[in-house]
């Protein structure tokens, strides 16, 4: 074990997966960032026809260093879906009409130094060139004061950060290319509860998309009535921000294309796994990761069903996206529900 593969656990687990040499699997790093004289790439992943008509998902984690465990969820799945397509004929016809795009470490100077920012200290989930149309709450919302508060934007005028770069190129690419996607970025720390988000952070306005992502959510409700546990709301509800990613490729996609792009965001709420175990709030990286052996494990396995969901769900869309009367009532009972006021 080299002295990276101790410090990077992450990058050792998806260089094995890249050794199986699945021929389901094709693998590009798109960008790298050099940090303590380490060259890391940002890898994209992918499976699955790239014929623009089928329909295109893409799961994204690590896009925040310190918040390892989406990167962690991300490669224990592609674990399994690389095994299954060992002997799963139905998974391997599904990837015949669709495409399935990975990127699990969007960020991967940030998880070397376990940090939430990039390498430079800019917040990349704020580092989108797009401002909030109102108010944000102070420094959390996104500022310009200093790289060395968290929630950092970089300065008026910067580049936008490699690795945000690299990202908007594998969306562009690889899911506005296609009449119907969706995306699903997860994260970890916020809250007691798993949140789903859907645009906007940047506005409490509802998105053009409300009725689809509520149309979404009644489906996976329905389907798995006893997966509860997740609240899947507008990211507004809970804060706006400046830079959102999602929000800015969201819009980029409204005024270019005619198709159907939904991005959502998996907030695994962390303060779940400190409440079951205090003594994580002493460990600054238990804020965002869960400790103990088990409650990883059933981390790693906690958001299957959903990933699982998401990937039929966007193969089925014309089954479940609202038409007519029914996208007008969706669109009334999710006004209803978020945007009362
Ligand atoms: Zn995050």
């Amino acid at each position: 074990m080299s002295s990276l593969d101790h410090r990077f656990p992450e990058l050792q687990l998806l260089n094995t997966l890249l050794e199986r040499a699945s021929p389901w699997l094709r693998a590009d790093a798109i960008s790298s960032v050099t940090v303590q004289d380490e060259e890391l790439p940002i890898w994209c992943l992918e499976m699955g026809s790239t014929s623009p008509e089928v329909p295109a998902i893409g799961f994204f984690g690590g896009v925040h260093g310190m918040e390892r465990i989406g990167t962690q969820v991300l490669i224990a799945w592609l674990q399994t879906l690389l095994t299954r397509l060992e002997w799963d004929e139905h998974f391997a016809s599904l990837l015949g009409r669709m495409r399935l795009v990975f990127m699990p470490m969007v960020n991967p100077g940030g998880l070397l130094l376990s940090t939430r920012a990039n390498p430079a200290g800019v917040d990349l989930m704020r580092s989108a060139p797009q401002d909030a149309n109102s108010r944000v709450p102070f420094l959390v919302g996104g500022h310009r004061f200093s790289e060395r508060l968290p929630w950092y934007r970089g300065r008026v005028g910067d580049e936008v950060p490699v690795e945000a770069q690299a990202l908007f190129r594998v969306v562009r690419e690889r899911l506005h290319s296609h009449a119907f996607s969706m995306a699903m970025d997860c994260h970890s720390g916020f809250g007691f509860r798993d949140r789903i988000w859907f645009p906007y952070a940047r506005s409490t306005e509802p998105a053009p998309n409300l009725p689809d992502a509520f149309a979404l959510r009644a489906l996976f409700n329905r389907t798995y009535p006893n997966h509860s546990f997740y609240i899947m709301e507008p990211q507004s509800v809970s804060y706006t921000t400046h830079g959102d990613l999602w929000d800015f490729l969201y819009d980029e996609y409204l005024s270019a294309h005619g198709g159907t792009f939904l991005p959502f965001t998996l907030e695994m709420g962390s303060w779940l796994w400190m409440k079951k175990n205090p003594r994580q709030l002493f460990s600054w990286f238990g804020h965002f990761n869960p400790i103990l052996p088990h409650r990883q494990e059933r981390v790693l396995r906690r958001h299957i069903t959903l990933f699982d969901f998401l990937i039929e769900a966007a193969c089925a869309h014309e089954k479940w996206l609202p038409q007519g009367e029914l996208r007008k009532r969706y669109r009334h009972e999710a006004l209803v529900r978020w945007y009362r006021s």
